[in-house]
């Protein structure tokens, strides 16, 4: 029975988002595609490396029908052969290579008809007859012709892995064309699945990777209500490890390199470091979970709590995951308001600054004003009724606004209005890498290359709305350049980051 329509009712973003998390906590970085993953090429890439070593071997190019027989194809298969990596049981290996040799003819007849047949029922039928009803190697054989069409496979632990994923379908003792066929239906849906959730590329052997590891996901990923019992327990958590935490979720999107703490709190780094370290342990024992190797080539526990990135200015950022953030402000509600102010000082900063560019005289919008081209002081912190911030000057804003000739950067086509007390377009100035990070930057950001003249609907939309990712991408690559010219080095996932 064919199941072309199972995974349309099955709703994959849950798991999608586990594996996502479990591969950012397995490699201690940040999960941006299959290529560059420290975790899946290091579990995975095997994978690619056996295709591609099996594929240099086979030799296709050289085969044609006046081989059968004469020994040639089996001797590029054999090597393939032993390519394997654990993709098929290689028992009785030698006993295969005999049987090849004994009976050349057949056995050369059933691998041209695998590798340059056209017929994959026929070829497949052919090599059980010929090799039994040995599934993950027929599944091996077909795997190494074209990765993009076939893969290879573990009956038992696919079929338990689909079953995680609400999949009901038998592998184990089902060795047939049909079957097989099946199971890569099956995978393939799944691959344009992550394809749209993703918005990556991913190969017909990376969603492969994904069902490999969904149940381990599952198993390593701790929910809210999971992460509350944690909190509470002060066998896990100790007043010195809360305290640090809520550091961290005070911070602008509950994100800090270890660095930044030391010189905001005076705790040093390596108290830090060991604090959320040893809860991170202990709580990767109590679930049992596997070891952390990141990057580094070091056992670590951080990433059980934290996300990992790599920032811009080569400093490395923990970011809380989201299921501990929620957690935290359902134990701690108070830290919740504190960090609300912090959110939103960028606002409340900005609509200062608007209200005092309303009140002054705005003469005429003739005037054209660039950008300066190189980096300028960084402004001066001044004590407000919400703690710290930095000095903006409303000039550079109201400067900025006159270079965009007082339309939305997004589109000029986006309706405002006129000020109240000139006849000039009413749009709001908004600092592109946002205020709160000033700190990363030895330039100030409160300077025309990186203030953006936008409607009122897009402000608002960038900072509360959805599609606020399209909007920063755009204004992004207008801005880059003269960005890097004034010491605002970022990358568009750097900026992104800072707004997620
Ligand atoms: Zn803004
Ligand atoms: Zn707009």
């Amino acid at each position: 029975m064919m199941n072309s329509n199972l995974i349309g009712k099955i709703d994959l973003a849950d798991h999608f988002y586990k594996f996502k998390s479990f591969v950012e906590m397995r490699s201690g970085c940040l999960f941006d595609g299959f290529d560059n993953n420290y975790f899946l090429k290091k579990e995975e890439g095997y994978k690619y490396k056996v295709f591609k070593d099996a594929q240099k071997y086979l030799q296709l190019d050289s085969w044609d029908e006046s081989k059968i027989g004469t020994g040639c194809i089996a001797e590029c298969f054999k090597k393939a052969y032993d390519c394997k990596g654990n993709l098929f049981n290689y028992h009785g290996s030698n006993r295969t290579k005999k049987k090849i040799d004994d009976n050349l003819l057949t056995a050369e007849k059933v691998l041209y008809n695998i590798y340059l047949g056209n017929d994959d029922e026929k070829a497949f039928a052919e090599a059980v007859e010929f090799f039994g009803a040995k599934y993950d190697l027929i599944a091996y054989l077909f795997f190494i012709k074209d990765r993009d069409e076939y893969l290879p496979i573990s009956p038992k632990n696919f079929e338990r892995m689909f079953a995680v994923l609400g999949i009901n379908v038998k592998l184990q003792y089902q060795c047939s064309w049909e079957n097989y066929a099946e199971y890569l239906s099956l995978i393939r849906q799944i691959k344009e699945k992550m394809e749209e959730y993703f918005s990556l590329k991913v190969s017909l052997l990376d969603a492969h990777s994904f069902v490999r590891w969904i149940e381990e996901a599952e198993k390593h990923f701790i929910t809210k209500e999971k992460w509350i019992e944690l909190l509470k327990n002060e066998a896990v958590f100790t007043i010195e490890d809360k305290n640090i935490l809520k550091e961290f979720y005070i911070s602008p999107g509950h994100t800090a390199a270890c660095s930044e703490l030391e010189d905001r709190t005076g705790k040093s780094l390596i108290k830090i470091n060991k604090s959320m370290g040893s809860v991170g342990k202990k709580i990767s024992e109590m679930y049992g979970f596997a070891p952390i190797i990141t990057r580094v080539e070091e056992k670590r526990h951080w990433p059980i709590l934290f996300r990992g990135i790599d920032r811009d200015d080569n400093k490395f950022d923990w970011k809380i995951k989201p299921e501990l953030t929620e957690a935290l402000e359902e134990v701690f509600p108070e830290e919740k308001s504190k960090h609300i102010e912090k959110e939103t000082e960028e606002f409340i900063a900005e609509t200062e600054t608007q209200r005092e560019i309303s009140t002054s005289k705005i003469l005429s919008k003739s005037e054209f004003f660039g950008f300066i081209g190189k980096p300028r002081m960084k402004p001066e912190l001044i004590e407000t009724k919400h703690g710290k911030r930095y000095r903006r000057d409303k000039q550079r804003s109201l400067n900025a606004l006159h270079r965009a000739n007082f339309l939305c950067e997004c589109s000029a086509e986006h309706k405002t209005f006129l000020r109240k007390n000139s006849n000039i377009n009413y749009t709001e100035p908004h600092h592109l890498v946002p205020m709160a990070y000033q700190d990363r930057f030895d330039s100030t950001l409160d300077t025309e290359s990186n203030i953006v003249s936008l409607c009122s609907n897009c402000h608002n939309q960038i900072h509360y709305g959805q599609g606020y990712r399209e909007i920063i991408m755009l204004l992004y690559e207008q801005r880059k350049e003269a960005l890097k010219k004034e010491g605002i080095d970022i990358t568009l996932e750097g900026l992104l980051e800072m707004y997620d």
